[in-house]
């Protein structure tokens, strides 16, 4: 198994103090893993500049679909490889809930993050009723299979982040067998949508009320690559143990 990808995904939180800390948590550890944040987009200067002399990846936690133009308020992919980042967030489910993201833009958004430079992390993952109905495999086949068809993946690099909305922010982790099977299927739809070859080099992330003390066993996980981390990355030394137990 490679080394495990450990993302921090801030969301909207966190300013210049959150940056120091964290920097200086992660700042002079080696972490096996391979350790990422994600802070809100007017950080991620600030962030790279501090994190220039480490491997830590600086993020962001959306993309433009467009590529340059009228469209206010819009940051596109060129512009984030341009300041440092090397990867970006496409889909998030707050983003699929609250800003109309759909299949559709996640597949705009990938193709130009990956033409840029930019390592999508594509999130998937159904909701609580969705997954009372037992609907799971049905919402990530069609996630995966409206986002992910015809894309230019020679030498480029693809992660898909499942992160169940019902166990974001809530303290209710799915457990390490369900993340098991789940991430299973998705490799099987990676394989058929990508092919096998291709399929063998995306990273599946787990997210979804992931701290320090659930880390280990989902990591322990045949097809677990890595974590994406929303509210325990926001305590760096939290963040930094569960960078640690990763390694
Ligand atoms: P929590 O870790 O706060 O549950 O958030 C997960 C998430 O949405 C990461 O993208």
């Amino acid at each position: 198994k490679r080394a495990p990808l450990v993302v921090a995904n801030w969301k909207l939180n966190g300013g210049t103090d959150l940056i120091c800390t964290s920097v200086a948590s992660v700042l002079n550890k080696s972490f096996k893993a391979e350790v990422g944040i994600a802070p809100p987009y007017v950080y991620i200067s600030d962030m790279v500049n501090f994190l220039r002399n480490s491997n830590i990846l600086v993020g962001s936690q959306n993309v433009s679909k467009f590529a340059s133009g009228a469209f206010t308020g819009e940051t596109s992919a060129q512009m984030l490889k341009e300041v440092g980042c090397t990867f970006c967030l496409i889909g998030h489910s707050e983003r699929r809930q609250m800003f109309l993201e759909n299949d559709a833009s996640c597949h705009t958004k990938i193709e130009r993050a990956l033409v840029n430079g930019l390592m999508p992390i594509l999130c998937v993952g159904e909701n609580d009723q969705q997954y009372e109905l037992g609907l799971t495999q049905d919402i990530l086949y069609r996630q995966l299979h409206q986002a992910l068809p015809n894309l230019e993946l020679q030498g480029k690099r693809l992660c898909i982040a499942y992160e169940p909305v019902w166990a974001i922010g809530t303290g209710k982790a799915a457990s390490a067998e369900q993340v098991q099977e789940v991430h299973q299927y998705i490799y099987q739809e990676l394989c058929a949508i990508l092919g096998e070859e291709a399929a063998e080099g995306v990273q599946i992330l787990y997210g979804g009320s992931v701290k320090k003390d659930n880390a280990a066993e989902l990591l322990a996980m045949p097809n677990v690559d890595g974590l994406l981390v929303g509210g325990a990355s926001l305590d760096p030394e939290h963040f930094a143990q569960i960078c640690t137990i990763a390694n």
